[in-house]
């Protein structure tokens, strides 16, 4: 199963954009200004109480038109139909209008869609008295929340996500050994002594650990760009122009194909976003482009293989989806495909472009290939190999607390009225991708610079390419 996606329907003013936010807690959310997609529908990811969904704010539904057809955009409607679950908000301050009951009129005929009405702006009025008169749209129990303070949000989510995640598949990359940290924690809060030789030891083993080789697990691996950037070419090129793709395309837009494959004995599954052509047959790439699909497959992936294309350069949709890749902890690796037949003066180019429009992304490998003629092709498979060993490489508790003094000793935390803010020991959080949990005092205050001096000390002392890395601060031990 793939990740749940919730659909934010309502008319203009309800509160849509402000819950949206809240969800996916950031303000640079995807939005789709794809060609053949309208501007104003944005995508993001969200993760509330543990449930990893995708988030559209459908935008779009005027309800100043006559007629319900014409109430629902057309990009609205493909929203309703892609989701798992619709959240149709109303204004409990403003009360029930024409423009909601034409929008209820439409889900009520999507009986196979849950719909939970959410009745938003319930700060500072009688909630219940307000509400009541929102039970004549017919769609059941009303939610109660309040987007611009959060109220209700949380509990909202959970009852629409709850039975959604049972079907959902049990995530590779979920945190595996909270348990276990806990021990080693303990263990360490006995033991550990930053000054001793022993532990000096420990570091060294742990560290010696850490180089054995990466288990042989199957490798997810979502090929995704643009529309047109080459994902089909290169889809077949990986599987060999030999192969014969039998299958046909799948019934609904939003799923993509999974297609295993094996390298040099280590076994990887293919997410295909963009179908794999049968020879001969034409599909015009926009048509065959759907952003839902292209964020499920990033969820669902180990590696991100992030398609660009040489003759576009970086465009602001490619920055989206980059931006998208780094909140889900995806690895990733930047392919610049359709690298054959430049001149020297282009490649030097889209290369300066490449190092200004990406400089905030200081992980990722990236390789200029052709997928056309193949070349560079097959050394991409070291990258997702790298990236992904990195992704769930061991980490533990001695080793991140001795890594954590080292990164101090050198560059001591600032003072806080007066007062140092003491950082006293890490552990590992969880892997794909890394998580490393810093405990210290006055841990709030720790300013974000040194936070990113931080997560760079534990990137290069522990060698981590092609993954993003996520600290976590608590207070106290
Ligand atoms: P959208 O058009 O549906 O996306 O609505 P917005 O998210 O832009 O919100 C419209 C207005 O309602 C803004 O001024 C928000 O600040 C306000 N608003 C949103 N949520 C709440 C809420 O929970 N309580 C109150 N009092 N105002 C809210
Ligand atoms: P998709 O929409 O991302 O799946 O893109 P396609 O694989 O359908 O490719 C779009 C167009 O770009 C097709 O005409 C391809 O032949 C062409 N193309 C793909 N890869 C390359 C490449 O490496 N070099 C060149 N010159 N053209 C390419």
């Amino acid at each position: 199963m793939t990740t749940p996606v919730v659909a934010l329907v309502g008319r203009p003013n309800v509160g849509k954009s402000t819950l949206f936010n809240r969800l996916t807690r950031t303000r640079d959310a995807l939005v789709a200004d794809f060609p053949g997609l309208t501007r104003d529908r944005k995508y993001g990811h969200a993760n509330i109480s543990g449930y990893d969904f995708i988030v559209i704010d459908t935008g779009g539904i005027d309800g100043t038109e006559e007629g319900v057809e014409e109430k629902m955009a057309e990009q609205s409607l493909l929203a309703i139909e892609e989701a798992d679950v619709v959240l149709f908000l109303v204004d409990a301050r403003a009360g029930l209008t024409p423009a909601d009951i034409g929008i209820a009129q439409y889900l009520r005929q999507r009986q196979n869609k849950t719909t939970v009405v959410v009745a938003n702006k319930t700060d500072g009025i009688d909630a219940d008295s307000h509400c009541a008169e929102f039970y004549q749209l017919g769609l059941g129990e009303i939610a109660q929340i309040a987007a611009s303070q959060g109220r209700g949000v949380t509990q909202l989510m959970e009852d629409v996500l709850a039975p959604l995640a049972e079907k959902m598949k049990a995530d590779e990359s979920a945190v595996e050994n909270d348990e276990n940290s806990e021990q080693e924690k303990d263990e360490w809060e006995h033991e550990f002594d930053f000054n001793s030789e022993e532990d000096a030891e420990l570091l060294d083993e742990a560290l010696a650990e850490e180089n054995e080789e990466p288990e042989n697990k199957n490798i997810k691996i979502a090929i995704v760009g643009r529309p047109n950037v080459g994902k089909s070419t290169l889809t077949n090129r990986i599987l060999g122009e030999d192969r014969v793709v039998v299958y046909d395309l799948p019934g609904t837009t939003r799923d993509s194909v999974y297609i295993p494959m094996e390298r040099d004995g280590q076994q990887y599954t293919i997410i295909d976003t963009a179908g794999v052509r049968k020879r001969g047959k034409v599909h015009l790439s926009v048509e065959k482009f759907s952003v839902i699909k292209t964020l499920q497959a990033i969820q669902d992936a180990n590696v991100v293989l992030l398609t660009v294309d040489a003759r576009e350069g970086i465009s602001d949709q490619d920055l989206s989806l980059l931006g998208f890749i780094l909140n889900a902890g995806r690895s990733l690796v930047i392919v610049v495909n359709k690298w054959d037949g430049l001149s020297q003066y282009t490649k030097d180019q889209v290369k300066s472009e490449l190092d200004r429009r990406l400089d905030f992304i200081d992980f990722a490998r990236v390789h200029f290939i052709s997928a056309l003629h193949g070349s560079g092709v097959g050394n991409l498979f070291d990258s997702v190999q790298e990236a992904y060993a990195c992704a769930t490489k061991k980490m533990t508790t001695s080793m991140l607390t001795r890594l954590l003094q080292m990164a101090t000793d050198e560059h001591q935390p600032p003072m806080i009225n007066g007062r140092r803010i003491k950082l006293k020991f890490a552990h590992p959080g969880g892997y794909n991708p890394p998580i490393i949990v810093i405990h210290g005092n006055k841990i709030d205050k720790l300013p974000d610079s040194y936070k990113r001096y931080l997560s760079n000390y534990y990137r290069r002392s522990l060698k981590i390419v092609g993954s993003p890395i996520r600290l976590q601060f608590q207070e106290g031990s």
